[in-house]
């Protein structure tokens, strides 16, 4: 896919996610990687809703900058997106949005994890058992970016999860996919669980078997 395309691409994904409530006030950030591994990462502070190909800036997996319309800086979150491409060759787009549901399961985490309700739906995170046990991991929101980063690294140095998404407490989830068709998928089928775990825990249903 071209620069132009792939930008285009990521652009229509944040609007629908604007739309969902899931990218407010320039909430999330979204990137895509390019031939040659360097990423195309939305600009800080752009209305989701009408992002332009200039709102997007190229950075390198070391966080270095090699593109940029003037005025434009990378998203403040671009060193996470750093520490998923590195670890997950297979990461070729990565989502990042901010959710009611997403920040309400922070609270059901325990322990860095936040336990999957076993839904049929799981299948579509690569989860192929019936009733399945799957945890999402769940790391803290620190006021430094790099610090969350850095966490996350560490976590996937020790083994990468199952589940191709991590929750940051109080913030947002992040998902990836080889293209934007798997990553939308995967970040649908998310909310959908964290949808689930909040209305179950609404009607004070257990979510477990
Ligand atoms: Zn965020």
């Amino acid at each position: 896919m071209s620069g132009s395309r792939l930008r285009t691409t990521l652009a229509a994904a944040a609007r629908d996610f604007y739309h969902q409530g899931w990218m407010l006030g320039t909430a999330g950030n979204l990137s895509a990687r390019r031939k040659g591994g360097n990423f195309w990462i939305t600009a800080s502070g752009r209305p989701k809703d009408a992002l332009e190909d200039e709102d997007f800036v190229a950075m390198d997996l070391e966080g270095q900058v090699l593109e940029a319309h003037s005025g434009r800086r990378p998203s403040a979150e671009s060193a996470i997106h750093q520490v998923i491409y590195r670890n997950i060759p297979t990461a070729g787009v990565i989502l990042h949005v901010h959710s009611v549901e997403a920040n309400l399961c922070g609270h059901m985490a325990a322990q860095g994890l936040l336990r999957l309700p076993p839904l049929e739906m799981l299948k579509g995170l690569g989860i192929p058992e019936g009733e399945p046990e799957a945890d999402l991991p769940v790391f803290a929101n620190h006021a430094s970016v790099p610090e969350i980063a850095s966490e996350m690294d560490a976590f996937f140095q020790a083994g990468l999860p199952r589940v191709p998404g991590v929750l940051i407490h109080l913030h947002g989830v992040t998902v990836w996919g080889g293209d934007i068709v798997e990553a939308r998928h995967h970040l649908e089928l998310l909310e959908f669980c964290f949808r689930y775990l909040v209305q179950a825990g609404s009607l004070g249903l257990g979510v477990q078997k």
